[in-house]
C-alpha cells in the first residue's frame, strides 16, 4: 500500500518497485470506489498526485488492464472496468453455475489432508481474519479471500481450463462492487462450512451439489444490487 516516492538521483529505488508501489495505489482506489466504475483515470494527473514520472504509472495501468480493472480506449485512454450490468451477471452466474459444482466434484476426488488443511485456513481467514476499518475495504477483503477459496478449490481439482477461464472473468472485482450494494457474507460463510464438511467426507457428490446452493444463493442475494 505504501508509495514509495521516486525522488530525483535516488538510484537506490528500483524501477520494479516503483511500478509495484504506483500499482497498489491505483488498485487501492479502484477497490474502494475512489475511482467509480466506468471513470476516467488519466495518467498525467495521477503521475503528479504520485510524485512520478508517467512510465510507472503506464507499466502500472497495463498490468490492471491485463487484469481487467482497468480498459484502454483509443483517444481516450484509461477508465475503470465498468460495473456489471444485469445482463453479464447473470451471463457469469450462468456460468459459474455450469463449471464450479464440476470443479468442487473433481476438488473432493483428489482433495488431500494438505489441500483440505489449505483451504479450511482460507474459509477461517475469511470469518475471522483482522477486521478492516470500513465497509468498503471489508467488502474488498471478503472478496479477495472468497476469489482465492473458490480458485483453491478449481486448483485441487486439477482442471486448468476451468480454473484459468474463469480466473479470467476477474469475478471478485465484480462481486465485490455488487457487494457495496447488498448484505452478504454470513450466510456465505455458512455455505463454504457446508462444502468443507462435504470435503472432509470425500462425498464428491455433496461437494457438487454444495457449491451448486452456494453459487446459486449468492447470485440471489447479489440480484438485489439491481433491483
Ligand atoms: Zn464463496
Amino acid at each position: 500500500m505504501l508509495l514509495q516516492r521516486e525522488h530525483q538521483g535516488d538510484v537506490s529505488l528500483r524501477p520494479a518497485s516503483v511500478v509495484d508501489g504506483v500499482y497498489d495505489s491505483i488498485y487501492e482506489r479502484l477497490m474502494s470506489l475512489a475511482i467509480a466504475p466506468g471513470s476516467r483515470i488519466p495518467i498525467d494527473v495521477i503521475a503528479r498526485e504520485l510524485g512520478v514520472s508517467q512510465t510507472p504509472v503506464r507499466e502500472a495501468l497495463s498490468r490492471l488492464e491485463r487484469e481487467g480493472l482497468v480498459q484502454k480506449a483509443h483517444l481516450i485512454g484509461y477508465s475503470a472496468t465498468p460495473q456489471l450490468g444485469r445482463k453479464q451477471f447473470e451471463d457469469l452466474f450462468n456460468f459459474r453455475l455450469l463449471v464450479e459444482p464440476e470443479g468442487a466434484r473433481l476438488a473432493a476426488l483428489n482433495m488431500s489432508p494438505a489441500a483440505l488443511k489449505h483451504i479450511e485456513e482460507i474459509a477461517a481467514d475469511m470469518a475471522h481474519g483482522v477486521a478492516p476499518v470500513d465497509r468498503t475495504s471489508r467488502y474488498s477483503r471478503f472478496a479477495r479471500i472468497d476469489a482465492h477459496f473458490h480458485d483453491e478449490i478449481l486448483r485441487i481439482a486439477g482442471n486448468e481450463v476451468i480454473r484459468s477461464t474463469l480466473s479470467s472473468q476477474h469475478v471478485h472485482l465484480h462481486l465485490f462492487r455488487l457487494m457495496f450494494h447488498s448484505r452478504v457474507t454470513q450466510e456465505a460463510l455458512e455455505e463454504h462450512e457446508n462444502l468443507l464438511a462435504a470435503f472432509r467426507a470425500g462425498d464428491s457428490a455433496a461437494a457438487e451439489k454444495a457449491m451448486r446452493e452456494h453459487i446459486q444463493r449468492s447470485r440471489d442475494r447479489l440480484m438485489l444490487a439491481f433491483e
